[in-house]
């Protein structure tokens, strides 16, 4: 038996026994059910489990069942993903969903490759849902997977680098499928190739981090190069950061008569179909707000008073967004969007940053007894 072969076999079973152990109770943890898995792998994509949770629960209760999702109007889907962002991923899941419909009757397809053709399902998410619902000794590669296999085998190349990342799913793929063949000492029944990938990402998540890894707790601490050559802060070699670049944007709520305009972003850009309030960018001067504010609407506005600045970034971008907030007394010449009440701001589907801007302006409403 060869060293790499008895090492993959340690390292599985050392993980399956702390996975029995050490898993932490999450809600679709609770379900074999591979749509409600399917939803929450998606949800977990960039983003956290804490943040996940309670979105997960709010679109399993609105929508329990494949054929639910596939029918959901628009906004109805926009509006439970509204906060986690990445909006492409919703949308491609509800078209998955009428894919299941359409072709496969409504039942989550099992094999690896029909799974694979849906719309928004890569070969980690499909890895994911074959081995955690369907017990399939498929093999997943994320960040947190890479992060453990490039220490344990302490692999320095880059893991982007194609010739490294076709050996990191080999490695992915040897662990899951020595986890669904060899004597299980895990405790039984356990599904072991489903416990097998959990585990990888759960210790990704929870021990071996990115900065600070607990070293000390790790259940495969023995086997794992990069802790014997003390080589875990440099793997694993994510090379150089792309810079990123600052945007100034400036937005304006508008209130004439009790309603607000507000406009839907077009298909094919960020953030596509969701709400937010007439915004242009003004990157590169510094503009006064009034011109800025004649320039959209064609109206001087009576007053302007600031509503706040938000910050934040959208893959390279750094966004520094200024809101002013103003009442007119009829609709201005040149506008776009849609005038609503203020009280069905809350019923729209906004993007992140023009969500704090609604709840800032309505609070302002609020207090102002209008
Ligand atoms: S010993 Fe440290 S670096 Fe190695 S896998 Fe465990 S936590 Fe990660």
């Amino acid at each position: 038996m060869t060293g790499h072969k008895v090492k993959i076999e340690t390292v599985v079973q050392s993980l399956l026994l702390w996975f029995a152990g050490n898993a932490r109770d999450l809600p679709w943890r609770r379900t074999r059910d591979p749509y409600a898995i399917w939803v929450s792998e998606i949800m977990l994509q960039q983003t956290q489990v804490k943040t996940v949770i309670p979105y997960w629960e709010r679109w399993m209760q609105a929508l329990p069942t494949i054929a639910a999702a596939a029918a959901a109007p628009a906004d109805q889907i926009h509006k439970l993903w509204e906060g986690l962002g990445y909006y492409t991923r919703v949308r491609n899941l509800q078209k998955a969903a009428q894919v299941i419909v359409a072709q496969h009757g409504g039942t989550f397809p099992e094999d690896y490759e029909s799974v694979l053709a849906l719309p928004g399902i890569g070969r980690y998410t499909a890895g994911a849902i074959c081995s955690i619902a369907f017990n399939q000794p498929t093999p997943i590669l994320d960040g947190n997977v890479i992060r453990v296999l490039t220490r344990l085998f302490a692999i320095a190349e880059n893991p982007k680098d194609k010739t490294t990342n076709a050996r990191l799913w080999h490695l992915a793929e040897q662990l899951v499928s020595e986890a669904a063949i060899s004597p299980p000492r895990a405790p039984r029944p356990a599904p072991r190739a489903s416990f097998l990938n959990q585990s990888l990402m759960e210790l990704g998540a929870l021990i071996c981090t990115p900065r600070q890894p607990q070293c000390l707790l790790c259940p495969v601490r023995a086997g794992c190069e990069a802790f014997r050559q003390q080589r875990t802060e440099e793997l694993p070699n994510l090379g150089a950061r792309v810079a990123s670049t600052a945007r100034a944007f400036q937005a304006f709520v508008v209130e004439v008569r009790g309603q607000v305009l507000v406009r839907q972003r077009p298909a094919g850009m960020v953030n596509a179909h969701l709400w937010e309030f007439p915004n242009v960018e003004t990157t590169g001067h510094q503009p006064d707000p009034v011109v800025v504010f004649q320039t959209v609407f064609g109206v001087k506005p009576p007053i302007l008073e600031p509503l706040g600045v938000v910050k934040h970034s959208i893959t390279r971008y750094r966004i520094t967004l200024t809101a002013h907030q103003t009442g007119l007394g009829r609709r201005p010449p040149k506008m776009e969007g849609q005038w609503v009440k203020w009280e069905s701001l809350g019923e729209l589907a906004f993007t992140a940053a023009h969500k704090r801007l609604a709840k800032a302006a309505m609070e302002r409403e609020r207090r102002a007894g209008r």
